[in-house]
C-alpha cells in the first residue's frame, strides 16, 4: 500500500504527516534492482520526496540529490507535481554488511561527507536551491537538518524501509512540525513520546493505520483530519520522442559518433526506470 495523510495534533497545534510506501518502494527496488541497502536509502528519499511533495502547492516540482562520499554513489529523487515520484542512486547493487545492532547500514552506504540538496521548481524564472552539509548519511536526520538550516523550520522527521528476501515487506515515515502557536508544553510531551514509541517500520508492520500511527506518535487521540486520499506512486514519464529530442541537441559530429561503426539505431536507457529505446539514424534526420 502507498498512502498519505496530513493531521493537527494538539488542538491544532502541532501538525503531522504520516506516510506509507511500501509499494511505491517496491516498485522502485524492482525497476532498478536494488540491493537491500540500496532498498533503504533509496526508499528512505522516495519517501520523503513524497512527503514534501504535500506541503507544496499544485505544480511545482521537487528535485532532491543526495551527495555522500559513500558507496552507493549519488541518490536523485524527482517529485513531478502530480504525486508521482522517480529517481536513481548511483550504485544500485551496493553491498554492505549490518550494523551491530543488527540494523541495515544506510549511513555507511550514503557517507556522512556530502551534501543534500533541495531544489523547488516553481515554475517561475528562478528555482529555489537549498544546501546543507550531511550529518550522518542516514537520511532522517539529514532532512531535519536540512529543514531547520535551511528553511528554518524545526521538524521531526522519521524515515524506514523494511527489506526481506522477498523485497519491501513495510516502508514509510512521518513528518512533524509545530504551528506558530506550540506551547513549550507541547513540545515537551511530544519529546516524552517519541522516546518510548516504536520505529515507523514497526508501526507499520504491526498494520497500524495512518491515523493510528499519528495518535501513537503524538499521544493524541484527538487528531483533526487535514488531508487524505493521497497516493504516491513511482512512475517515469520517459517516451521515445523525448530521447530523441534529446539526441538532436547534441552537435553534428556528436551524433555521428553515436552512430560510428556503421551501426544504423542506438539504444538509449532510461535512468529513472531502465526502459531501453532503440532510436534509429533516421528518425533523427527527421
Ligand atoms: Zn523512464
Amino acid at each position: 500500500m502507498s498512502e498519505i495523510k496530513k493531521y493537527l495534533a494538539y488542538e491544532g497545534r502541532i501538525n503531522i504527516i504520516c506516510a506509507e510506501t511500501t509499494d511505491l518502494v517496491e516498485e522502485a527496488r524492482k525497476l532498478h534492482d536494488l540491493s537491500p541497502v540500496a532498498t533503504a536509502a533509496f526508499g528512505r528519499v522516495l519517501t520523503m520526496a513524497s512527503i514534501m511533495s504535500t506541503r507544496i502547492k499544485g505544480d511545482e516540482s521537487i528535485t532532491i540529490q543526495i551527495k555522500g562520499n559513500g558507496p552507493i554513489g549519488n541518490i536523485t529523487c524527482v517529485y513531478n507535481g502530480l504525486n508521482e515520484v522517480k529517481g536513481f542512486v548511483g550504485n544500485p547493487t551496493v553491498d554492505l554488511p549490518l550494523k551491530e545492532n543488527g540494523k541495515i547500514d544506510v549511513g555507511g552506504a550514503v557517507g556522512k561527507d556530502g551534501f543534500l540538496y533541495v531544489i523547488r521548481d516553481m515554475k517561475l524564472k528562478e528555482q529555489y536551491v537549498g544546501v546543507t552539509p550531511l550529518l550522518s548519511g542516514e537520511i532522517a536526520e539529514d532532512f531535519t537538518k536540512y529543514f531547520a538550516e535551511s528553511e528554518q523550520t524545526p521538524c521531526v522527521v522519521a524515515l524506514g524501509v523494511l527489506v526481506d528476501k522477498n523485497g519491501v515487506k513495510k516502508a514509510g515515515g512521518y513528518f512533524i512540525t509545530l504551528m506558530p502557536d506550540a506551547k513549550e508544553e507541547d513540545i515537551e510531551k511530544l519529546e516524552k513520546n517519541l522516546k518510548v514509541i516504536p520505529s515507523v517500520t514497526e508501526m507499520l508492520d504491526s498494520n497500524k493505520t495512518l491515523q493510528e500511527m499519528a495518535e501513537t506518535i503524538t499521544g493524541d487521540d484527538n487528531l483533526m483530519v487535514m488531508l487524505g486520499d493521497i497516493i504516491p506512486k513511482y512512475k517515469c514519464d520517459c517516451s521515445k520522442e523525448r530521447f530523441i529530442k534529446n539526441v538532436e541537441k547534441l552537435s553534428k559530429d556528436d551524433i555521428d559518433k553515436l552512430y560510428e561503426n556503421g551501426d544504423t539505431e542506438i539504444e538509449t536507457v532510461c535512468q529513472f526506470c531502465n526502459k531501453k529505446y532503440h532510436i534509429k539514424r533516421d528518425e533523427i534526420k527527421k
